[in-house]
C-alpha cells in the first residue's frame, strides 16, 4: 500500500473545489477583502453553530487566545491557569499579555487539565482558568465552572481542536465567559491559510474585540487603546463558511473512524483513546499512548504510516520556558504523557482499507523488538 499521511487536506479540498472557487469568485467580484459581508456572515454563522452569541474574527488561533484574555484585561502581575499538556501556543498566548502561565498537571490516564490540580494552583493573583479541549476532546464544563465561580475566575477555552466537540450538550462557546478558535488548515475547520475566531457571550467584550484586532480602531480615525492588526481575511471567512457546511458530516466520519481504530487495535499492547461518555469528541486527533514510543515512531514511519507525536515536550520543560525554572519530575502526567503519546492517521477521506494498514503495521511494529 502507498504511504499514509497524518493528514491529506488535498482529499477535503478537492471533493468541494467547485464550492471554494465560488467563494472566491464571489468575494473577487466585490473586492471587500478586508472586513467584508462573508467575514460578518461567517462569524454570525459560527457563533451560532457553536451555541456562542457573538463571534469575531481574528488572524490566528494564538491571536484569539491573546485578544481574548487581553480584553477581559489579563495582564502583567496575572496567572492564568493552562494545561501542563498542550500546543505551545496556549502558553505563549498567555505570555503575550504579560501575564505568567501556570502549568497545571493533567488528570492521570487522559490528556485534560487536572480540576484538583487547576484548584490547589489558585493564588490571590490568578485571574483566569485556560482549559484546552485537546484532541477533540471537551475538558468536562462542571466541575472548571464551579471552581470558576467559586474563585471569581475567567474561564478562557482553548477551542483549537474542537470545532462542533461537546460535553453533555455543550458546545465551546455556550458555556463559558469566551472560547477561542484555530482555522489553521489541518484544523477539524481549517482555511487556506491561518485565520481563528473569538466567541463570547457579553456585547461589550465582543466590541472590545472587534476593536483591539483592528488597530483598537473603534470608529474611523478614533483610536482610544492601543489595538493591533490581526484581522480574519474576507476570503478566507468565505472558504471557512463553505467548509463549516461540511463539518458535521467530517467529524462524524471522523468518529467513525476512530471507532474503527478502537476495534483494531483492542488487542494490541497500548492504551487507546477514552474521551468522557458524557462528551462528543471529534477526534482532532486519534493519539494512542505507547511504550517505547520513539522506536514504534520510526518503525512506522519507515512503512509509510504517517504517525506524528502532538507534543514530545511538556510546556513547563521547553528550553523557551527555561527562566521559570520547572525541573523534570514537577508535572508527572503531563511527562509521561509526551513520551507515550502516538497520533494515528486520521481525517474525514480516510480510506477503510487505510486504516487497517494502519492498524496491522502498528501490530507488527509493537511487536518487534
Ligand atoms: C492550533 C492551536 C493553537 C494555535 O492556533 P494557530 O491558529 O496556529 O495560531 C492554540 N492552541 C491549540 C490547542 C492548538 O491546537
Amino acid at each position: 500500500m502507498d504511504s499514509i499521511p497524518l493528514v491529506d487536506l488535498g482529499r477535503q479540498h478537492r471533493s468541494i473545489a467547485g464550492e471554494l472557487r465560488s467563494a472566491y469568485e464571489s468575494v473577487l467580484g466585490r473586492g471587500d477583502f478586508i472586513l467584508g459581508g462573508a467575514l460578518d456572515r461567517f462569524e454570525a454563522a459560527f457563533a451560532e453553530y457553536q451555541g456562542a452569541d457573538y463571534g469575531v474574527g481574528v488572524s490566528s488561533g494564538t491571536d484569539a487566545l491573546y485578544l481574548a484574555l487581553a480584553a477581559h484585561g489579563v495582564g502583567e502581575g496575572d496567572e492564568v491557569l493552562v494545561p501542563a499538556h498542550t500546543f505551545i501556543a496556549t502558553a505563549l498566548a498567555v505570555v503575550r499579555t504579560g501575564a505568567r502561565p501556570i502549568p497545571v498537571d493533567i488528570r492521570p490516564g487522559g490528556f485534560l487539565m487536572d480540576v484538583n490540580a487547576a484548584e490547589a494552583a489558585i493564588t490571590p493573583r490568578t485571574a483566569a482558568i485556560l482549559p484546552v479541549h485537546l484532541y477533540g476532546e471537551m475538558t468536562p464544563v462542571d466541575p472548571i465552572e464551579r471552581l470558576a465561580r467559586r474563585f471569581g475566575l475567567l474561564v478562557v477555552e482553548d477551542a483549537c481542536q474542537a470545532h462542533g466537540a461537546s460535553f453533555q450538550g455543550h458546545r465551546a462557546g455556550s458555556w463559558s465567559d469566551v472560547a477561542c478558535f484555530s482555522f489553521y488548515p489541518g484544523k477539524n475547520l481549517g482555511g487556506l491559510g491561518d485565520g481563528g475566531m473569538v466567541l463570547c457571550r457579553s456585547p461589550e467584550v465582543a466590541e472590545k474585540i472587534r476593536t483591539l484586532r483592528n488597530l483598537g480602531q473603534a470608529r474611523k480615525n478614533v483610536h482610544d487603546v492601543q489595538g493591533w492588526n490581526s484581522r480574519l481575511d474576507t476570503l478566507q471567512a468565505a472558504f471557512l463558511h463553505v467548509k463549516l457546511g461540511h463539518l458535521d458530516e467530517w467529524n462524524d466520519l471522523r468518529r467513525r473512524h476512530a471507532a474503527e481504530y478502537d476495534r483494531l487495535l483492542v488487542d494490541l499492547p497500548l492504551q487507546r483513546p477514552s474521551p468522557a461518555p458524557e462528551g462528543e469528541s471529534v477526534y482532532h486527533l486519534y493519539v494512542v499512548r505507547v511504550q517505547r514510543r520513539d522506536a514504534v515512531l520510526v518503525a512506522l514511519q519507515g512503512r509509510g504510516v504517517g504517525a506524528g507525536v502532538h507534543y514530545p515536550t511538556a510546556i513547563p520543560l521547553h528550553p523557551c520556558f527555561a527562566a521559570w525554572g520547572f525541573r523534570q519530575g514537577q508535572f508527572p502526567e503531563a511527562e509521561r504523557a509526551v513520551s507515550e503519546v502516538l497520533s494515528l492517521p486520521l481525517f474525514a477521506e480516510i480510506q477503510e482499507s487505510e486504516i487497517r494498514h494502519v492498524a496491522t503495521v502498528l501490530g507488527e511494529s509493537l511487536s518487534a523488538g
